[in-house]
């Protein structure tokens, strides 16, 4: 059985966000304190450090010293922010912030913030650079950067001495050349390679190939030697895990050389460890869903090889009032199959996004404004729900409220196509219905919810996927937790 709520509106006073379960929370933030109010601050032409825009070097015992919230300093990547003016702008609270306050902050902000571009949110905060940088490099399991910085000649590059198993698993690439054509060979040796996983971007000569492998990422980043043509093709030997790049060479010229090593290239890195690449999309169509909901298609570039898997976001960017703001969107299919025999498959050129217009809200409201034919940066895509999940679950949840929605589109559409054994009910609960609505009403609770998330059979597998406003999610969870659900047969869609 799946079970589909519709549209159940839970507001926190300001926060509409999904929260992770268990994870980051977000706080009611105090009137005049929106991220619109903050980058109104930055812009104001107020000293946010306390050192009148001059830059220092910062020692570990100096950072250490700065640990109040009245003088909060942390230190992200090797750069000191004065986090002290943010404190009451921070979505994730004072309390959030304080647990980095006088240390190096990274890896907590990558657990939660991975997707912020703080560096242009901080930049009016920022105090300088740590002295001695105290962050750990990449985890990278195998780079070849510094060995590599000849040109690329078609030779396969040396690999540093790894341990016995990584380089077991460690990806390697070659080029070869026709008189039309480039061919870049990437060998991962994954057995289920497949067209999701290889990311391929080629912007002015410079290309962009991501391959996912487990939980790393393999780059292949190069500025290539000559131009090529717009549009590019990807062929994956899927047994063997052979993936080809095949470029089109502009002039019928023989390559000397496959081009430049680019900073990435050749590095086989965890993938969180990779930043978030984007490439810009073109606005081709912008549907009215409902009063305050629009369908926005994209256009990808030609030279763009991306496919979102199911239960995946993407990160829209815009620079808003000169701030690069960033906010996650997860891709729906165009319309669903009336009697799910076929799988709707997009047509990998164009990406769907179903998105609730607030009339305050920052981002959606630049969004709105974007006319048909200009561009938006679109990022790689991110998220973890497990496909095998799915597949193997004898019955599946889906509980949805607002645009928490969106990840069950496709979700529903690979269950009911994929999955034979899982059959279609939905159950709609109104939590402000207007006086005609002869339905069930309320809000979402552990009694709801026992009515609806049932074991048919007391060992049968279940996996119950959850998303809406952060006090739905975070509420859901605890509640199917108090009706004995572990934490294995919950998936919270979260950012
Ligand atoms: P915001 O500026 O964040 O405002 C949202 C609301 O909060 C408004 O009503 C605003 O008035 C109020 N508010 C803001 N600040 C304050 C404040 N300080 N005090 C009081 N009230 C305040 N959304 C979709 O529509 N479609 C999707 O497919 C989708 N997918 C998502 C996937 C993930 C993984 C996550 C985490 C979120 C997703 N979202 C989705 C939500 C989306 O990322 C944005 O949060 C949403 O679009 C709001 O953006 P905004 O900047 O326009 O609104």
């Amino acid at each position: 059985m799946l079970n589909v709520p519709p549209p159940q509106p839970f507001p926190a006073p300001g926060s509409q966000q999904r929260a992770a379960a268990g994870g980051r929370s977000k706080v009611p933030l105090k009137p005049g304190r929106s991220l619109m109010d903050w980058i109104r601050l930055t812009k104001s032409g107020k000293d946010l450090t306390g050192l009148k825009g001059k830059l220092i070097e910062v020692t570990e015992d100096e950072l250490a010293k700065h640990n109040k919230k009245e003088d909060c300093w942390i230190c992200i990547r090797g750069f000191v922010y004065n986090v002290t003016p943010y404190m009451e702008y921070h979505p994730g609270g004072e309390d959030e912030l304080m647990k980095a306050a006088g240390t190096d902050g990274t890896d907590l902000f990558d657990q939660v913030h991975r997707w912020v571009n703080y560096e242009s949110m901080l930049k009016e905060c920022l105090v300088g650079r740590m002295a001695v940088k105290p962050i750990a490099a990449p985890k990278e399991i195998s780079s070849t950067l510094s060995e590599e910085k000849k040109q690329l000649n078609g030779m396969l590059p040396e690999k540093k001495v790894l341990g016995a198993s990584a380089k077991d698993i460690t990806p390697s690439y070659d080029w070869f050349q026709t008189e039309s054509l480039i061919t870049i060979v990437v060998y991962t040796k994954q057995k289920d390679m497949n067209a999701e996983l290889v990311i391929v971007d080629c912007q002015d000569k410079r290309l962009r190939g991501e391959i996912i492998v487990g939980d790393h990422s393999y780059l292949v980043e190069i500025d290539l030697d000559h131009a090529v043509q717009e549009d590019l093709t990807v062929n994956i030997a899927e047994k063997v895990g052979k993936v080809e790049i095949i470029l089109k060479k502009k002039d019928k010229t023989h390559w000397k050389m496959l081009g430049q090593p680019l900073e990435g290239h050749n590095t086989f890195i965890r993938q969180v460890d990779r930043g978030l690449f984007y490439r810009k999309c073109k606005l081709v169509s912008k549907t009215e869903v409902t009063h305050d909901t629009k369908l926005f298609c994209l256009l990808l570039p030609k030279s763009t090889h991306l496919q979102i898997p199911t239960g995946q976001h993407i990160y829209l960017k815009q620079i808003i009032a000169g701030t690069e703001i960033v906010k996650p969107y997860t891709p729906v299919l165009p319309f669903l199959p009336l009697d799910f025999k076929e799988p709707s498959c997009p047509d990998g050129a164009h990406i769907y996004l179903m998105i609730k217009i607030y009339s305050c809200g920052l981002f959606t409201q630049a969004l709105d404004h974007l006319q048909i034919g200009d561009y938006i940066s679109v990022s790689n895509p991110e998220g973890n729900l497990k496909k095998s999940k799915v597949q193997t679950a004898e019955e599946l949840f889906l509980l949805a409220a607002g645009t928490g929605f969106t990840p069950m589109v496709k979700l529903l559409n690979f269950a009911l196509t994929e999955v034979s054994c899982l059959r279609f009910e939905v159950q709609f609960i109104l939590s402000q219905p207007t006086k005609d609505w002869a339905g069930r009403q309320g809000k979402i609770s552990s009694s709801l919810l026992s009515e609806f998330v049932k074991r048919s059979r007391k060992d049968s597998k279940v996996l119950i996927c959850i998303c809406g406003p952060t006090p739905f999610t975070e509420q859901g969870v605890q509640y199917l937790k108090d009706l004995g659900y572990s934490l294995e047969e919950i998936h919270a869609f979260t950012a």
